[in-house]
């Protein structure tokens, strides 16, 4: 039985890629603050199956705990660490990304520092983002595409991924490195704008009236299916070489599309419930964020299975069973 390691793995993704694992039957360990612990324990993670976690191995380490790192490393042979743990601050003002700057940077190479002592074999996953490709300059993106961070996450996750690309390359280590644009589920937090139109999608139809106001609506994202992306992390880890792949559905969504697309699943038209509001606004760049997912396609099979309209029923539906229920 092989026996994984996810770091963050009480988020959206850390979830999905437990449930994966697990269904493949591995032994999965994940790491944890304290408090997303207790969060689990009060059952206070929307929608977390508590036996989900219950089949796993959590600790209460932090990444920022160096000693608490060395020790759970240094005692418990994993054959695989998804490190997915970051913080994601994405403001517009870099001054106030101090801590995300810090914290990423500083526990990506703490983690890499303990494997590469204590267990050298152990392959890596660093969940890269399209972030780091910042403000392109041609789209789609690729795994040649030159980096040009613009916010403090980017910046960060940049600086991660060099880190490991660093122990791949002078320390031999497997490293696997996914480039992962947007991905989005009945999981994301609700300031992500998916999450916003599904659960106003929800909440409206169930009351008969109500308005939602957005930012840009021609806004346009490339967006996948979370499920999707965490099998495309384990076929990264699991392919024969430690490589560098864009994770990405390849197609552009906008958001009236998004719009259209939770509004219509339940029976409304955008059109009656939507207003676009200046505070939401965010200057968009001509050239968009879009993935070009030919690499992993053609080096692992991956491809998504689930499409964009498919997603957003499943959102939509997963946002009116908790308005239903109350949870
Ligand atoms: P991220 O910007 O890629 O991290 O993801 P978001 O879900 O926050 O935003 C996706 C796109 O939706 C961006 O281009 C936003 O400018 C656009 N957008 C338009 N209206 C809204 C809104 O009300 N909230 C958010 N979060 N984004 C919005």
């Amino acid at each position: 039985m092989k026996r994984a390691l996810i770091t963050g793995i009480t988020g959206q993704d850390g979830f999905y890629l437990a449930e994966h694992l697990l269904g493949l039957g591995y032994e999965v360990h994940g790491l944890a603050r304290q408090t997303g612990l207790e969060h689990i324990k009060s059952n206070l993670l929307q929608d977390v199956p508590p036996e989900l976690y219950e089949r796993c191995h959590l600790h209460a380490v932090s990444l920022d705990n160096f000693p608490g790192l060395y020790r759970l490393i240094s005692s418990t042979p994993f054959d695989e660490c998804y490190h997915l743990a970051a913080s994601s601050f994405v403001g517009d003002r870099l001054a106030d990304g101090y801590q995300t700057i810090q914290n990423n940077i500083a526990s990506t190479h703490y983690l890499l520092a303990a494997l590469s002592e204590f267990q050298p074999k152990c392959r890596l996953y660093f969940a890269g983002t399209s972030e780091m490709f910042g403000r392109p300059r041609h789209a789609p993106q690729t795994e040649d595409t030159p980096f040009m961070p613009r916010s403090a996450y980017g910046i960060s996750k940049l600086a991660g991924y060099h880190i490991v690309r660093n122990y791949r390359e002078s320390y031999g280590m497997f490293c696997g490195v996914g480039i992962l644009y947007n991905h989005e589920s009945p999981r994301r937090r609700p300031e992500f704008v998916t999450r916003k139109i599904t659960m106003a999608a929800a909440r409206i139809s169930l009351e008969g009236r109500g308005t939602l106001e957005l930012g840009n609506l021609e806004a346009r994202r490339d967006w996948g299916y979370a499920p999707d992306y965490v099998r495309a992390m384990h076929a990264i880890l699991n392919h024969h070489t430690a490589e560098d792949f864009v994770v990405a559905s390849g197609v552009l969504h906008s958001v009236a599309e998004l719009c259209e697309a939770a509004f219509s699943h339940v029976g409304l038209d955008w059109h009656d419930h939507v207003r676009t509001n200046p505070a939401f606004y965010r200057k968009e760049d001509e050239i968009p964020l879009q993935g070009c997912r030919a690499k992993i396609e053609r080096e692992t099979g991956w491809q998504p299975a689930t499409s964009f309209d498919e997603m957003i029923r499943k959102m939509v539906d997963a946002d009116l069973a908790r308005l239903r229920t109350g949870r």
